[in-house]
């Protein structure tokens, strides 16, 4: 981090030594005509001197300003991934001004509290009491301490030494602290911190607050495309994948699986006698039902495997790199943990205990089929025979409809 930046000192340096000759001048004319014309014009000159340093000062300000966002642009324009974006934000804002640590919060999508999600600089041991941060200080509830209170108030904030409490042991300290507002919410604060006697001024704020609109701006689409691609890839009842991803997901993995000559193997499940189940408790009950089970299937799967919601109360969970026995025994998990697992029955009858089964079909790539669209229609003729079969049981793409049935299908 820079203490001062480079443009600052040749400013300063220059206006004082352009200064001294002129009121060197202003002096020695004034001993030798006493001719205050001659004094005034001196005086003159030197005021113009200092408003020119004071101006090319606020030029070279502007221009490392304007710097520092066309080089933020470069990845914004390059990026969709905020955490480049927040880290390249800190870096360029930090070398704005005088800075020791900078650190960035940002809110959390889902709940009202900031994050630290970027740290530059050393370890900020010497932060006062009122807001040390240690290291492992990572979340920050809205209006608590200082940084929780700029993102509540919405406007920088300069807090000078006497923050520390009275305490006058510690070496002297600073923080600068820049709410990121868009569109009149908050989605993030910049902390900037100086070890120095001397402490951030307005100017510091004007030098970080384009840059900060720019970084909450660009944040704030990102996340805004996000939230769009996150709609329009799941299903809004179980938060699952939606059938549209699946079949996208299908041909990227079944590219990747031609390339390398991996196995893909899917399973297609649906619920047993679901339309009883909603007859009987309900329509939202039989939602509540969907949700358990989307929840179940994902943790009885790998994190690799991509499960989605096939359409109504039908399932699909694509599992690439697995070969037909593995997915078998998943499958087999999957049965046994539904059919294990305790259901809602009645909404006003807590206590009611109501279990359900699945049926499940499993077919793999290259084994039965090249093509995904066959696949998933092997995956189905499975599943058919599965019910068929009397439900509660696994159907293998190929095998031959008896002995291939739920428990004695690995055999
Ligand atoms: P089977 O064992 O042959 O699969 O019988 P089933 O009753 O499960 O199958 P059927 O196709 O007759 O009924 C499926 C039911 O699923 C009918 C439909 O109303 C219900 N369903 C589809 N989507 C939803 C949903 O999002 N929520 C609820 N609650 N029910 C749904
Ligand atoms: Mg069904
Ligand atoms: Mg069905």
């Amino acid at each position: 981090m820079r203490s001062r930046t480079a443009t600052d000192w040749r400013l300063e340096a220059l206006a004082l030594t352009a200064c001294a000759p002129v009121a060197l001048m202003m002096v020695l004319t004034y001993h030798a005509s006493h001719n205050i014309g001659d004094v005034a014009l001196c005086a003159c000159l030197m005021i113009l001197l200092a408003l020119i340093a004071h101006y090319g000062f606020e030029v070279a300000m502007l221009r490392e300003q304007v710097d520092a966002m066309e080089k933020l642009s470069a990845v914004t324009l390059s990026q969709t991934n905020p955490h480049r974006l927040t880290e390249r934000f800190l870096q360029l804002s930090a070398r704005l001004i005088a800075c020791d640590r900078a650190t960035l919060w940002l809110t959390d999508e889902t709940q009202p509290r900031l994050e630290r999600v970027s740290r530059q600089g050393g370890s900020s041991g010497s932060v006062p009491n009122a807001c040390r941060l240690s290291s492992a200080v990572s979340t920050i509830r809205f209006g608590e301490g200082l940084i929780g209170k700029a993102a509540d108030r919405q406007a920088p904030q300069i807090i000078r030494e006497g923050a520390r409490g009275g305490a006058r042991d510690e070496s002297t300290f600073c923080l600068l602290l820049v709410p990121l507002v868009v569109g009149g919410e908050t989605i993030g604060v910049a902390q900037y911190e100086r070890d120095a006697p001397q402490s951030y001024t307005v100017r510091d704020i004007a030098r970080v607050r384009s840059l900060a609109t720019q970084t909450a701006t660009t944040l704030a689409n990102i996340r805004m495309h996000q939230d769009v691609y996150n709609q329009s890839v799941t299903d809004e009842l179980t938060g699952l994948y939606n059938r549209r991803h699946i079949t996208s997901v299908l041909l990227t993995e079944h590219r990747r699986a031609e390339r390398y000559g991996h196995a893909i193997s899917m399973i297609l499940l649906d619920v047993d006698g679901f339309k009883i189940y909603n007859d009987t408790y309900g329509h939202p009950q039989g939602d509540v039902l969907l949700k358990r089970l989307s929840a179940l299937l994902r943790e009885n799967v790998r994190s690799v495997d991509i499960v989605g919601r096939w359409g109504g109360e039908e399932f699909i969970i694509v599992m690439p790199e697995t070969p037909k026995e593995e997915a078998w025994r998943t499958a087999e998990r999957l049965r046994i943990a539904v059919a294990s697992a305790v259901f809602p029955g009645h909404p006003d009858d807590e206590d009611e205990r109501v279990y359900k089964t699945i049926s499940l079909g499993v077919a793999t790539f290259p084994d039965d089929t090249q093509d995904m669209q066959t696949l998933i229609a092997m995956a189905d003729q499975a599943l058919y025979r599965a019910k068929h079969g009397g439900r509660n049981q696994i159907v293998v793409a190929g095998a031959q409809s008896s002995g291939q049935h739920s428990e004695n299908a690995a055999a």
